[in-house]
């Protein structure tokens, strides 16, 4: 059976959960614990010895992975690096906060294999830092990057938000020169979203907050001009790396390539299947302990699920998508070339500048 080559753990602690924050993610310390970090283990056993995990990537997120103790943290990467034969990785990412990580985590992530980190800095401006309830400040983010600089990590991406209430266009262009001055070598830049069950949704419905689609067009493109004129390669919707540095493992799953997901809340994609697991730590644990799967749903992916997951990545991508996909829609395609939102890639199409501001209705002429 071929292996498995992509690897995703989800680590749900926070040292603080952020307002807009929709991941299952938890604070303090009640479930982070050694039984937790076995579980991980053991679950990557269990899948193990039904079908070989030989990773191309590795992907720990969360939450915040570096909110573990720094011994839990090499505890970890030392149990993944006995198991998994590691001969074909071409990438090991780590999410960090940071607050999360000092000297000695850095040296410990580099030590370990990591070949990547994204920091989450969201702002360098502290007062956009203070409404997103974020627990660092924008010196102490400049710090962090300069201690995963000096450790050596081979690449550092930064993750920043715009649209954040509150937020200027000026502020946000500060905070784009400062990611390019600082010299990282991706950068991930999200719109700020408001999710359900959030305490950012409820402030929007209740009319604290409100959204200004002008604004985000705003950001976005200063966000594609300056990185742009910057020297980065604009490869995703949200996405910006120097040559060579794209994210291996955020590619293999827009591709739609199967990876295995551990711990709780995780998502796998395997063998046709969608599986998640239990959105519970605790829960999660004792299921591993006693032998039981952790998976909560599981849910068949037929071919009309997996053709709308292309087109709702491909479109997202620079390389976009091939014509074959998007056969059933000659037509929209067609109207949307004329209007000037698609354009031609040899036998593939993609988003112009004007279609990236507009992917959202783009895509539902698709679905
Ligand atoms: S640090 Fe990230 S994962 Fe944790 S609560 Fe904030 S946004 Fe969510």
């Amino acid at each position: 059976m071929a292996p498995i080559e992509h690897l995703y753990l989800h680590i749900p602690f926070c040292p603080k959960l952020c307002p807009y924050c929709c991941f299952f993610v938890e604070e303090g310390s009640r479930n982070k614990n050694r039984a937790f970090l076995d579980a991980l283990l053991a679950e990557l056993d269990a899948h193990a010895a039904l079908r070989p995990v030989r990773p191309k990537t590795v992907y720990l997120g969360g939450g915040t992975p570096t909110a573990l103790l720094a011994d839990q943290l090499e505890y970890l990467l030392s149990g993944l690096r006995e198991r998994l034969p590691l001969d074909s990785l071409v990438e090991w990412t780590v999410e960090a906060n940071p607050a999360t990580v000092r000297p000695e985590k850095a040296r410990l992530l580099k030590d370990a294999g990591v070949t990547r980190v994204s920091l989450g800095v969201q702002s360098w401006n502290d007062a956009t830092l203070k409404t997103l309830g974020r627990v660092h400040s924008g010196a102490q983010a400049r710090t962090t990057f300069d201690t995963l600089q000096k450790a050596g990590l081979p690449a550092v991406n930064i993750d920043l938000m715009f649209s954040v209430p509150g937020q200027t266009a000026g502020q946000w262009e500060a905070d784009l020169n400062e990611t390019i001055a600082i010299g990282s070598q991706h950068v991930s830049a999200y719109c700020l979203t408001y999710e359900e069950d959030t305490e950012y949704f409820r402030k929007l419905t209740g009319g604290q907050f409100r959204q200004d689609e002008e604004l985000d067009a705003r950001f976005f493109e200063l966000t594609m001009d300056r990185l742009g004129e910057a020297g980065y390669r604009h490869y995703e919707i949200s996405n910006h790396a120097r040559a060579g540095f794209e994210s291996a493992h955020n590619e293999a799953c827009w591709e739609g390539r199967e990876y295995l997901g551990l711990g709780p809340s995780a998502f796998s994609t395997l063998s046709g299947e969608r599986v998640q697991n239990v959105c519970d730590t605790a829960e999660y644990t004792r299921r591993i302990q006693a032998g039981e799967s952790a998976a909560a749903t599981r849910e068949a992916l037929d071919e009309a699920t997996l053709r709308k997951e292309r087109i709702a990545f491909g479109l997202r991508r620079e390389v976009g998508l091939e014509r074959s996909t998007l056969a059933p829609w000659s037509g929209e395609v067609a109207h949307l070339e004329q209007i000037g939102l698609l354009e031609p890639v040899g036998d593939r199409v993609r988003l112009t500048r004007r279609g990236k501001m507009l992917a959202d209705s783009v895509g539902e002429a698709f679905m």
